[in-house]
């Protein structure tokens, strides 16, 4: 076990923050509450509550409507309102506001807005409009989607209330400078990440700040987790808001952290092409060694790779971390619960 910077925190976790992306983040953090409720997470406390700081690096203007991906694909998860199938948007949704928008050749066409969502993204606007930030819409938005449910006991902050945007650079042969820099959305879901992406640009990340109860959530915490979520474009650019990464290697919390590679692979996404682009080895070990030990100037206590990467342990453990090999599969509630209850394990 490496020594934490700081004397950790003993008995079972009552205040757990989660640094979230999107569709991997959420799905963890439905086990991870499913484990809190039916008593599966041995070392956290059934009365836990639980933050969540999403990544905002997604965000962006489409049809005069600011759009937060991550932040909707995870107060959906947990609110009960998600697609399943897809993973993200509305459930029972339809698509009639996006075929009218087509009809008028209104670009993007590429990019679903279904109807049901639309009025998230309506209210989200109007409130940014009216002079609240980001943090506080998300607030009054969480209040039909979690609040009913997990009362004060979930609760969800946007890294940051400033706008920040991650853009990738793409070879385009018929550009001046033989490149082209497109939002992150288009780079997605227009192109599905199947040309090279050369770099990543992460607009407004260097002059963001973190919102109101982000630093405090990591400060304060017991236990911070790094789920499963994107390591370049969901917790990277989470990390790279200021003073998070001081907020994580200075805070008494253990940090504990489960790798979106298995098997060399990632399960959804495009986690492989970007950690190319930003030079990390696409391996569990890859990735946990990139965020590093605390006790070597990383982020982490500990990282659970999946079952089928035991070979992987061994250059983790060199490296400083805890690490254990475990079957890291979100199939269902129980499978992501026994996931949450390994990760915690691992660190206490
Ligand atoms: P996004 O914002 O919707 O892309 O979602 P996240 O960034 O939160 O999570 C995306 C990551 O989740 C991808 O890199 C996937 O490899 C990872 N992921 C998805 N499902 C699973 C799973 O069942 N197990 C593990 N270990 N990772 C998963
Ligand atoms: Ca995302």
């Amino acid at each position: 076990m490496p020594s934490p910077v700081s004397s950790p925190v003993s008995g079972p976790a009552t205040r757990i923050t989660v640094l979230s992306g999107g569709v991997g983040g959420a799905r963890f953090l439905q086990g991870l509450w499913h484990g809190i409720e039916q008593r599966l997470v041995p070392g956290v406390s059934p009365d836990a509550r639980v933050t969540v700081v999403a990544n905002t690096g997604d965000d962006w203007w489409v049809h005069g409507l600011k759009i937060c991906p991550d932040l909707d694909t995870v107060m959906y998860t947990l609110g009960g309102g998600i697609d399943h199938e897809r993973g993200w948007g509305r459930r029972e949704e339809t698509w009639h506001a996006k075929e009218e928008l087509a009809g008028y050749g209104v670009e993007p066409t590429w990019f679903g807005l279904g109807d049901r969502d639309l009025a998230t993204h309506l209210v989200r606007t109007q409130m940014l409009d009216a002079g609240y930030p980001l943090s506080q819409v998300t607030d009054a938005l969480c209040r039909r989607w979690l609040e009913p449910t997990y009362g004060d006991r979930v609760r969800l902050l946007p890294m940051t209330d400033d706008r920040m945007e991650t853009h990738v650079a793409i070879a385009d042969p018929d550009s001046p400078s033989g490149r082209r820099v497109v939002h992150f959305q288009e780079y997605w879901v227009k192109l599905r990440a199947q040309v090279a992406a050369e770099a990543l640009v992460f607009v407004g990340l260097e002059e963001s700040s973190p919102a109101p109860g982000v630093i405090d959530a990591i400060t304060d915490a017991d236990l911070v987790v790094v789920p499963p979520s994107n390591p370049v474009v969901s917790v990277g650019t989470i990390l790279g808001v200021p003073r998070v990464r001081e907020a994580l290697v200075a805070t008494r919390a253990r940090v504990v952290g489960l790798s979106p590679i298995v098997g060399g692979h990632h399960l959804r996404g495009m986690a492989e092409q970007l950690l190319t682009t930003i030079g990390v080895e696409v391996s569990a070990a890859g990735v946990g060694l990139h965020y590093g030990a605390r006790s070597d100037g990383g982020v982490l206590d500990g990282w659970l790779v999946d079952e089928g990467d035991v070979a992987d342990v061994r250059r983790v453990t060199e490296a400083g971390l805890a690490c254990r090999a475990v079957p890291l599969l979100m199939t269902d509630l129980d499978a992501t619960a026994a996931m949450a209850a390994a990760a915690v394990d691992l660190v206490s």
